[in-house]
Order: structure tokens, then C-alpha cells, then sequence
């Protein structure tokens, strides 16, 4: 099962990576937000996720790490 780690201090929470995710399980939270303030992307249904690391590729500031 793939294992999703988030460094949420660094994340913006622009939706990069919710848009580039293809099993739709990333989303920007409306409660959790980090020291700068930022709303951070949390993951939905981390079961689902299928360790394609999409969304890592596509985050500009190298937030998520995909282990498998
Ligand atoms: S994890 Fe990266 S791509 Fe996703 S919302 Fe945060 S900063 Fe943007
Ligand atoms: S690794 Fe792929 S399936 Fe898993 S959260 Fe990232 S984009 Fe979605």
C-alpha cells in the first residue's frame, strides 16, 4: 500500500497536485492550515491512492513524498 507524507510547513496550498492527482484523494483543507498560515492539502482516501507520484512531481515546493 502506497504512503503518503506531507511536509506541510513548506505546502502553499495552490492545488497543484490536487488537480494532477488521477484517483481525485488529495484536496486543500478549509481547517488545517500551517505556521504561515496556508491552508494545506491533506489526502481524502489514502487507501486509494495507487503511488503514481503524480502529485509529487507536480508540486513546486516538494511537499509530498510517495513511498510505495
Ligand atoms: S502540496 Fe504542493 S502542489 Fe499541493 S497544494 Fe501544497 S504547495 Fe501546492
Ligand atoms: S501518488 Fe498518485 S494517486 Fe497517490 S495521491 Fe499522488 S497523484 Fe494521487
Amino acid at each position: 500500500m502506497a504512503k503518503l507524507t506531507f511536509d506541510k510547513e513548506r505546502c502553499k496550498g495552490c492545488g497543484l497536485c490536487v488537480q494532477a492527482c488521477p484517483k481525485q484523494i488529495l484536496a486543500v483543507s478549509d481547517t488545517q492550515s500551517n505556521g504561515k498560515g496556508y491552508y494545506v492539502v491533506v489526502t481524502t482516501d489514502e487507501d486509494k491512492c495507487i503511488a503514481c507520484a503524480f502529485c509529487a512531481t507536480m508540486c513546486p515546493d516538494c511537499v509530498i513524498k510517495v513511498e510505495k
